[in-house]
């Protein structure tokens, strides 16, 4: 498998503006705090390096990209909803990182697969997906398919720029049942977004394609149809697990706890056990949308959950 880590220090991470944070609030479930997300005695500056990283899958390309990256005050407020404070500080100080605190990263994957350039996902806006997307090789104009995983704003907030469909080459994929539900949640950020593009969208059921190697699995709970997709190419394999789970120590180590953005807590909760199971049994990478950039880990099981081991060196190899 090839490999390019790619190091550019020229290259900042996506800043989101307070006025970004602010516009965008309402449709972002994962970038509501962020407007009062700077808290005193934190550092503001957002860490600098390169905001894609590619591999290769077999005979596909995959590229994560950093579209965003946003800090938030108060995280129980979002994981941990249905545990006490002690407990949700106990498991954070274990793991080394605060619980006053965190970071929240905003993680489209691009698969160069055969003829097709695949987009998941676009982030909280188009500035940030197009600027990823430049330093990874790409055009917006270089992408055939966007697929859409859910419909939450800060996946669909790249699709336009100012008005105009942002990749003007592509078709849309998302699935069947997370676009029945938007088309009659009254929802701004969906109607100004998504809503726009349906005559070039086609809708999937888990176990359909995409296009060859690209398979929907139904992940429900996080929103009503939520999807994750398995990704095969000449024998490899990886889970991309959108907002399954969230958070590496929040969402994996305690898969019941409860998320604030999670529409059905209880089905989001069995969904985290059934395919990160899944994940952890086939030994396989897996991609997360808001894991800590590159956002690419592998899943073990670990007491009554999971942990999750970001990825070292394995897909240099
Ligand atoms: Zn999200």
């Amino acid at each position: 498998m090839g490999y390019t880590l790619c190091i550019n220090k020229e290259s900042p991470v996506i800043k989101m503006t307070r006025r970004h944070a602010m516009t965008t609030a309402a449709a972002a479930p994962l970038a509501l705090a962020a407007p009062t997300a700077f808290a005193a005695g934190h550092a503001p500056a957002p860490a600098r390096g390169s905001v894609h990283q590619r591999f290769a899958l077999g005979d596909f390309e995959v590229t994560t990209l950093l579209a965003g990256t946003s800090r938030a005050s108060n995280p129980q407020g979002i994981f941990g909803m249905n545990v006490s404070a002690e407990e949700f500080a106990v498991a954070s100080a274990e793991n080394f990182i605060p619980s006053d605190i965190a970071q929240f990263f905003f993680t489209p994957t691009v698969v160069k697969a055969g003829e097709n350039t695949i987009l998941f996902d676009t982030g909280l806006n188009a500035g940030g997906i197009t600027a990823a997307l430049t330093e990874a090789g790409y055009g917006a104009d270089d992408i055939t398919h966007v697929v859409l995983t859910h419909m939450h704003g800060d996946h669909i907030g790249g699709l336009q720029t100012e008005g105009t469909p942002t990749f003007a080459n592509a078709v849309y994929v998302t699935g069947a049942v997370e676009h029945n539900h938007w088309s009659s949640a009254g929802n701004a950020g969906f109607d100004a977004n998504v809503v726009p593009l349906n005559e070039k969208m086609s809708f999937l059921n888990g176990g359909d394609t995409v296009a060859p190697g690209i398979e929907a699995v139904e992940a429900f709970g996080h929103t009503p149809g939520h999807m994750a997709y398995r990704i095969t190419s000449g024998g490899a394999a990886l889970m991309l697990i959108a907002d399954l789970a969230n958070h590496p120590i929040w969402s994996l180590e305690r898969p019941d706890w409860e998320v604030r953005f999670d529409t059905d807590k209880a089905a989001a909760a069995a969904a985290r056990r059934n395919l990160l199971g899944t994940i952890a049994d086939e030994r396989i990478p897996m991609i997360g949308y808001h894991m800590p950039f590159p956002g690419i880990g592998y899943v073990d099981t670990r007491g009554d959950g999971f942990r999750y081991v970001p990825h070292s060196y394995q897909l240099m190899l």
